[in-house]
Parts: C-alpha cells; structure tokens; sequence
C-alpha cells in the first residue's frame, strides 16, 4: 500500500488525488487530500467568478472524485505557518504533493500602490466569493469611477462583477453582505487598462465576448488606440509573442481572435447594454498605458497615471514620453498572482514556483523521492482549469517511477491520529456536507439559491453541527 498527502483541494489537488486512484501501476494507493480551509475545491470555489455557474459546475465532478472510497478529504488543516511543519508531514506519508497554487499578488512596485482604495484583484475576489480569509468589513463600493489594472482574465472577471446589477447577481451564491453592496453600487465607469497592445492581452476571447452581453453595462474602445498595435491594424501580420516571462505567451489564434472581437466594437461605436435599454455602467477597454502612479487625494487613491507606451515591434512597448491619469477612488490590481515559499521546501524567487523534474521536487537541483509539486505551484500562474489535468498526469507518473523507494516510508500507522495528536483539527467530508447543507439553508431563510458563509467561525460551526467529522 502506499499513503499519499495531496496538499490542496483546488483543480490541480483533485486531478492529481484522481490520477492516483485510477492507475495500474500501483494497485493499492490511498490519498488523504488536506486542506487549509474548512471546504473543497480552491479557486473553483473561491476564484471563479459567482456568475459563471457553468465553470462553478466543475464542483460536481470534483466532488465525485473526492468521495471515492480511497480518497479521504481533510480539511481546517494548515500545512506550514501554524499548522503541521512539511518535514512532520513527510514523516506520516509515502510521499507528499504540493499542490499548493500561487498564494499571493505579484507587486506592481509604483508608488502609491498601498495607498486606501488601492486593492488587489485577489482581494476583491476573495470579498465576493466569500472566502473566509477577506477583510469582514469588505468593498462599500462608493467610488463613482474604477480603474483596474491588467488585461488578463481576472480583470475581466472584477469589471464584469462591478458591472453588473444585484439583481443579476442574486440567484448566484454571492455573499449577502456583498450582494447588499453591489445593490448600493455607486459605480458607472470601469477602466479597464493593459500596459501593451490589444494582441498581447491575455484574457481568452469568451471572456471578452461576454462583456458586451451585460444587461446594463456597454463597453467602450478607442479605435485610434487600439490601431496602435500592427496586429490590429493588419490583422494578416504575425503577432509578436509577448515578451514578459515567466508568463506563457497566449497563442497566436488567441490572440487574433481578441483583436476581431475588438475590431467588431470599434466598428459599432459601442457595445452591449445589450437587452437593458439604457446603461448603467461603462467599461473603457483601454490598451498601451503603463501604470506609473497611484494618485492621492485626502489620504486615499484619487486616480492612476500611466505612461503612454508604443509597440517596440517584438511584443513589448516603451514608453511614448507622455501621460494620461485617470480618475478612480477605487483602483484593482489584477496583475497576476504568485507563489509563496513554503517553510522547508526548495523554491525558486525568480519564478514563484518551487524547483522540479516532471513534477518531482528537485534539492540542489537534485531530485528528492517522496516530494512532489502540481498545478500552479509547479508551473506558475497560467492556463485553463484543464490544464491541471495533464500538469497533474506528469508528477503522478513520476511518483508511481518512485514507487518501490517510497512502500513503506511512512512511520505513522493512523495519519490522521497523528494530525489530531498535533493539534489540528480536521473537517472531514461529513463536516463538508454539513457546511453544504448550512449554506442552502442560510440560502433558503434570505429567500436565495444557496448562499456561500463568509466567515471562519460560521464555516467551523456549521461543519462541526453535523455531528462526526466536523473538527
Ligand atoms: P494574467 O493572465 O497573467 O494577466 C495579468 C495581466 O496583468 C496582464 O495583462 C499583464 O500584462 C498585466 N501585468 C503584469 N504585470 C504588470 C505590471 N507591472 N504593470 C501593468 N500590468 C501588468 O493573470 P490573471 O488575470 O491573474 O490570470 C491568472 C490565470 O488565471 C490565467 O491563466 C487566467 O486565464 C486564469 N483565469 C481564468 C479565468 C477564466 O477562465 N474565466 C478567470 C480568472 C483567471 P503583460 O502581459 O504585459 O505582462
């Protein structure tokens, strides 16, 4: 038999516990899946915007893979920070796979950028998904003009939510509190801004697609700005790949397809405010504005001003030598995220990632049978939620090569005991279940769908009313 801890339970931990269970090389292979929060499923549940139900259905299947009887879910467990050490970890198992994603906002390093109403992505994200870990006291969404910053899928993701109406929003699982300030929203311009052209933004075109089909929301491009960019005016030219690592470039059709989607906005003067009449909001889609500053007024973000940048005709800009500051009390930083060092594992700063061969933890570039890394914190921050697939496949395989060193390592004969014996205290599925139940029933008293908890104490408390497994 070999016993197996997947940390994680987003996209990359499940495939990884699935991909375990479901090979020949190794009949009998056991996977505890452990979590530092209380519930399953990472960025499915607390990343995928509430609108998007079909991606949110994800769940469904994950949730099959987590209830095969070989699969023992283990959440309210923090491996790291306060929680059991990975070097006690590795102890209580054959082998151990990170699948820890990227934790963190990567800086946009100008100054201001911690100035009041200047906000990461990320925690904009966290607010409306509910995750336990947001600020209690949220986003009051007053500021008349918003700017966020990046051109990537997240971005699209925080302007759509702050574009459309709580009405919209109200058969999701969106937090009440939230749902109370998207109701009081005060917000009617939404920049959107990239430092390149329109053929190096990294949103995927359905993402893009979708915000002309807001109800209340129109979006706006400036034809002339996005003519700037060669592939934009010629759309036979060959796209320059963007020249920023560690980030994958998008492909080329990708790219192309953007830019017709854009070609077809600018053509109609505006779009969307599709079937709403008259709208509410508006989404400047801006492109070749470097971030420079964050303006201050009264001791809070007034604006951004970004340097004008033009194509240096491989993919990157420079700058033009002029500027243009934007007006927002609320400023997004949608950038991009970044993985965290975890106490006791290799990792490289320059990537945010940790070092491996095929997903096999590497130590002084020498591989360490036993460690193991998938999804982001393996290959960085990009790709689809299938990406984890494959990204999981390669660092089981090479696990299953590891196999005959790693029968027999570990020295605890009940894991979970010994987690308990630490002083953790799991959520088992049961707990999970009950948390499921809390949340519809919470739903059904606000006259809602079901309605995600918000808070630490509400999560553990309602894991723990149904009796076993609940911490
Ligand atoms: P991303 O795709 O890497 O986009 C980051 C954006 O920030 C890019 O436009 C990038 O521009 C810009 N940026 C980076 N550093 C900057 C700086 N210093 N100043 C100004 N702009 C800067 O990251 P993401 O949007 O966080 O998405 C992460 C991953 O999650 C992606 O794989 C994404 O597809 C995925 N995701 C998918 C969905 C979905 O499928 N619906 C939803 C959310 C997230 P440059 O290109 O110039 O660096």
């Amino acid at each position: 038999m070999l016993r197996v801890a997947v940390v994680g339970s987003g996209p990359s931990g499940v495939y990884t516990a699935q991909a375990l269970v479901t090979q020949d090389r190794v009949p009998d292979v056991r996977v505890h899946v452990l979590d530092r929060l209380p519930c399953p499923y990472g960025l499915v549940r607390y990343g995928v915007a509430p609108d998007h139900e079909k991606i949110k259905s994800l769940q469904n299947s994950l949730r099959t893979v987590l209830e095969h009887e070989r699969i023992t879910f283990l959440g309210n467990v923090e491996v790291g920070g306060g929680g059991i050490p990975p070097e006690r970890l590795g102890e209580l198992y054959d082998a151990v796979v990170y699948c820890v994603g990227a934790a963190t906002d990567r800086a946009l390093a100008v100054p201001g950028e911690d100035l009041p109403g200047s906000c990461s992505a990320t925690e904009f994200v966290s607010w409306y998904s509910a995750h336990p870990d947001a600020a209690a006291d949220g986003f009051a969404l007053r500021a008349r003009s918003v700017v966020v910053i990046g051109v990537g899928n997240v971005a699209v993701d925080v302007a759509r939510i702050l574009a459309r109406s709580a009405q919209e929003l109200r058969p999701t699982d969106v937090p009440h509190g939230a749902l109370g300030a998207l109701a009081g929203s005060s917000v009617h311009e939404i920049h959107m801004a990239g430092r390149r052209g329109p053929s190096q933004a990294r949103f995927t075109t359905k993402e893009l697609r979708e915000l002309s089909g807001l109800p209340q929301a129109r979006v706006v491009v400036d034809e002339a700005e996005l003519a700037r960019d060669p592939a934009y005016a010629d759309p036979s030219a060959r796209v320059p790949a963007p020249s920023s690592p560690p980030n994958a470039p998008p492909p080329t059709a990708a790219a192309r397809r953007n830019v017709e989607v854009l070609r077809g906005w600018a053509a109609a003067g505006d779009a969307g405010a599709g079937t709403g009449g008259h709208p509410v909001r508006t989404i400047h889609l801006r492109f070749f504005l470097r971030p420079v500053e964050l303006l201050e007024r009264h001791g809070r973000v007034a604006g951004v001003r970004f340097a004008r940048t033009v194509p240096d005709g491989s993919g990157g800009v420079r700058d033009a030598g002029t500027y243009e500051d934007i007006p927002a009390q609320l400023v997004l930083r949608a950038i991009g995220y970044r993985g965290i060092p975890l106490p006791g594992l290799p990792f490289d700063p320059v990537r945010g990632t940790v070092p491996h061969l095929a997903g096999g933890v590497l130590r002084d570039g020498v591989p360490s049978p036993g460690e193991y890394v998938a999804g982001w914190i393996k290959r960085g921050p990009t790709g689809v939620i299938g990406s984890n697939r494959s990204c999981a496949k390669e660092t089981v395989a090479s696990l299953l090569d590891d196999a005959p060193l790693l029968a027999g390592r570990a020295s605890a004969p009940d894991p979970v005991a010994a987690l308990r014996a630490w002083g953790l205290r799991p959520v088992e599925w049961d707990g999970w279940l009950s948390i499921e139940r809390a949340e519809t029933a919470l739903g059904r008293s606000l006259g809602r769908e079901r309605v995600k908890i918000p808070d630490w104490a509400g999560l553990l408390s309602a894991a723990r009313s149904g009796g076993r497994g609940g911490g």
